[in-house]
């Protein structure tokens, strides 16, 4: 099997706080032999149980790579049993350059799972999560937020799964996430994407969309800081209680909960999120972009529920996800 080329400049399996890097061999015309350096922080007490933490993975999601830089600096190997490794800038090219995608491949790291040891930079640092940092796991958190296209309610979220058993695994840890709104979920399209690699691993998986628009809010860092420390808490690695608050219980499952827009235009959203719709009732419309004297097209729910996410630009295109209803559970 050909190896992957990424190496560790730290250790995995030493007791203590480690920072140090991922280093990609990326050689280029400013670099001949130069590397890629994603930075990566392994905290470390005794053989008790592994989370994996990433933010980054689109590399205009800001919640997950501020709060794992503060856990970074603060997480001390005394309050834990087990180790904790995180990574801020899953994506590190795309994170520099503040785009969805890397700017080397135009690889969107999300669907390049399973990923190649001997592919483009993205393929290399997917098989390289693929075949050693996902089996050192026992629970995998990967902290989304909308990016510059889309925005959300502050959402912890679990897949519908084929095995119920590992499916209440995941959902139990969402819900000890403890995000306002906690979300059952199935994806659009869930080829690729880091979330199948880790769940046909047989790992526990949380994901989240805290925000969007390409920026952080306080209240939107504040929850994944509150999160990640649930999380830990919920794992059994970190010491302490968890910081618990009412969170709405969301089921965003099947076709009716997305909107898509098939024309170009001027984007009028009607509703905004966390508000309550009826099924019919108009959420958005498209207004021309060359002319006055002509109509806005209605865009209208295709199910009751509350209005979960958001196309967020001014402008919108044919094709883009305008809208993204959840049906409230219980
Ligand atoms: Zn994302």
């Amino acid at each position: 099997m050909q190896e992957n080329p990424i190496k560790p400049t730290i250790p995995f399996d030493k007791d203590g706080v480690h920072h140090g890097f991922l280093r990609l061999p990326y050689s280029r015309d400013d670099s001949a032999w130069g590397c890629i350096m994603i930075p990566i922080c392994v905290i470390r007490n005794g053989d008790g149980p592994t989370a994996l933490l990433t933010g980054g993975n689109h590399g205009d999601e800001y919640e997950g790579p501020i709060a794992l830089q503060n856990l970074a600096v603060s997480l001390k190997p005394s309050d834990i049993n087990g180790r904790v490794i995180i990574v801020p800038a899953f994506n590190y090219p795309a994170f520099r350059s503040a785009t969805r995608t890397s700017p080397i491949d135009k690889c969107n790291l999300n669907r390049t799972f399973p990923g190649k040891p001997d592919g483009t930079a993205t393929e290399k640092i997917a098989d390289y999560f693929q075949n050693t940092l996902i089996p050192l796991a026992h629970i995998v958190l990967d902290i989304h937020s909308g990016g510059k296209s889309l925005d959300f309610i502050p959402f912890a979220a679990a897949h519908v799964l084929p095995d119920k058993t590992q499916e209440a695994t995941c959902a139990a840890a969402m819900r000890a996430f403890n995000a306002p709104y906690s979300a059952m979920l199935e994806e659009i399209d869930s080829v690729g994407m880091y979330d199948t690699a880790v769940e046909q691993q047989g790992k526990t998986f949380v994901s989240t969309e805290l925000n969007g628009g390409g920026s952080a809010t306080a209240r939107s860092i504040a929850i994944a800081k509150k999160g990640i420390r649930n999380i830990l808490i919920h794992a059994e690695i970190l010491i302490g209680e968890p910081e618990t608050a009412p969170s709405v219980n969301l089921d965003i499952t099947g076709d009716n909960c997305f909107l898509f827009s098939e024309h170009d235009g001027l984007f009028e959203p009607l509703t905004d999120l966390g508000t309550t719709v009826e099924e019919g009732q108009l959420v958005a419309q498209v207004w021309p972009l060359d002319r006055t004297g002509v109509n806005p097209v209605e865009y209208r729910a295709r199910q009751s529920g509350i209005v979960a996410g958001r196309h967020f630009p001014g402008l919108i295109k044919i094709g883009d996800c305008m809208s993204v209803i959840g049906r409230i559970e219980g």
